[in-house]
Order: C-alpha cells, then sequence, then structure tokens
C-alpha cells in the first residue's frame, strides 16, 4: 500500500479521495489516434480506458488545515463511483470543520463538488469554518456565458455562492496561501489553473492540479484531452512544468493519477516518466 501521507519539511500532506471517473479513450483523448496508444497500455485501466483518481489533498501548514480540491460532490446514486470524500475524512479522523481554508486548483466541475451543501435552496458551506479561494481569472471564466454550460457545469451552485456567503477570496500568481504556500499560475487547462508550491525547512514539494491527467503525457507532452480548454497554452504549461519539476526532482501531488498521486518527474536512458512514492 503507498503511503497516503507526504512531508514537505514542516507540511503534511495527507490523500484523500472522493472516488474514481473513467472514460473511454475516444472520449477522454479524442484527438490521439488509437494506434499512437500502442505501446503505452502501461498507462491506461485494465479495460483499456482512463481512469482518474479524484484526489483531494488535506494540507497541515502553519497552523492551518487546507483542503486542496473537493472532488465531484454527492453521490447520484448507489453506484456512482464517486462521492466518498466526506467518508474518507472519517477514515482518517478529521471532521469537515477542522478545515480552515478550501483552495481550488481550478472551477472544474470534478474539483469543487463538496464545497457547498444546499438545505431548502439555500446554500451553506460544507466546510462550515472555512474560508474558499479561487483564482481571479477562473472566478470570471465560471461566469462567462459562453463557457458555463461546457466547462463549468456546477458553478453556479458550488462556486458562485460563495460570494454572498462572504467566505470566497481570489487568489492571483504568486500569492502566499500560508507562509509555506504559494500559487503557481499553470493556465491552459483552465484560464487561471492554479498549482501550489510547498517550500517548507529547504525542501520543496509542489501540489500539480491538472497540468497532467495521465502519467502517458509526460512522454507525450503534446497529447492534449478534450478537457483542457486552451490547447497551445497547455503544452506550453506542461512543458515548462515537467521540464522545472525534473531538474529540481521536486516531489509532486497530482490530483488525478493513481492514488496516492505522489511522485517524481524522472528520467532514465533518455525517457521522461513518473516515479511514484
Ligand atoms: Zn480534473
Amino acid at each position: 500500500m503507498p503511503n497516503d501521507k507526504l512531508t514537505i519539511g514542516n507540511v503534511e500532506i495527507t490523500s484523500l479521495s472522493d472516488g474514481v471517473l473513467a472514460f473511454d479513450l475516444c472520449n477522454f483523448f479524442p484527438d490521439i489516434a488509437k494506434e499512437d496508444w500502442k505501446g503505452q497500455e502501461d498507462h491506461l485501466s485494465a479495460d483499456g480506458g482512463v481512469s482518474f483518481n479524484l484526489a483531494c489533498y488535506l494540507i497541515k501548514s502553519d497552523g492551518h488545515t487546507i483542503v486542496v480540491d473537493t472532488g465531484l460532490g454527492p453521490k447520484q446514486s448507489a453506484e456512482t463511483p464517486w462521492g466518498e470524500l466526506l467518508d474518507d475524512f472519517k477514515t482518517h479522523g478529521m471532521r469537515a470543520e477542522d478545515v480552515d481554508m478550501v483552495v481550488m486548483t481550478h472551477a472544474h466541475r470534478d474539483h469543487i463538488g463538496w464545497n457547498l451543501t444546499t438545505t431548502d435552496g439555500k446554500y451553506a458551506p460544507t466546510f462550515t469554518n472555512a474560508q474558499y479561494y479561487v483564482s481571479a481569472r477562473d472566478w470570471e471564466a465560471c461566469h462567462d456565458p459562453a463557457l458555463i454550460q461546457d466547462r463549468f457545469p456546477n458553478a453556479p451552485e458550488c462556486v458562485w455562492p460563495l460570494e454572498d456567503l462572504g467566505v470566497l477570496n481570489l487568489m492571483e500568481d504568486g500569492q502566499q496561501i500560508t507562509s509555506e504556500i504559494t500559487t503557481l499560475a499553470t493556465p491552459g487547462h483552465t484560464p487561471g489553473h492554479m498549482s501550489l508550491m510547498i517550500s517548507s525547512q529547504g525542501e520543496n514539494g509542489l501540489v500539480l492540479g491538472d497540468v497532467l491527467h495521465n502519467t502517458a503525457q509526460i512522454e507525450n507532452i503534446d497529447w492534449v484531452s478534450r478537457a483542457d480548454i486552451d490547447p497551445v497554452q497547455t503544452r506550453i504549461t506542461r512543458r515548462e512544468m515537467m521540464d522545472r519539476l525534473e531538474r529540481e526532482g521536486i516531489p509532486v501531488a497530482a490530483v488525478h493519477l493513481a492514488k496516492p498521486g505522489f511522485g517524481k518527474i524522472v528520467r532514465e536512458n533518455g525517457r521522461r516518466f513518473w516515479q511514484g512514492l
């Protein structure tokens, strides 16, 4: 069993999960020809599709308890393979009310699902003692009528009400979230996509977000998916990040890679790949 905790100096990251989400290859990677996946089978699930863990990273830093991303949200039926985040909190002896900061890497539906609860049409924060953080650019993008339906379908229920509830905080690039955590703009997947750089006691770590969805994209850096809003910028950002992570040997927490999603970008015999921690 891989360890579900990663320590960066004084910062502790625990990998919680809201469950999994699976797609056919041609659905999620419509522009990648089937034959291009030959020899890449190790990156696929047993049925030849792609499967994504819905990690929610619980970070303890500088006296704060932070949850990064909140999954897809409550189950729609007993068979729904997600909706498990609050159960996973219990498994780890944590309560939603222990969290004082909720940080969204971006405003896509699988990262904001548990932000709010609704009773009689009234919204309330699921994390009752938390301030919520989303990038200013994604806040703007998820209100853009041209993008809402296709790109941010649950933002009206899961993000918009944060403002009236008085718990909304907008993030810019390079902003300190705690004394040990700084935002790092990684645009492309969404306009305001943010990674989080952790620096403590001379050690660095990165919460990557959706710069990467599948380990095949480390070698095939130009493979974009239908979820990447700006394919050109997605490729630029991914190349920059993979180069830096390899060069600096920085441990990564990657939301959608296999649980717990902790690993490094390494190179052997000229090939770059994911090495799980
Ligand atoms: Zn995602």
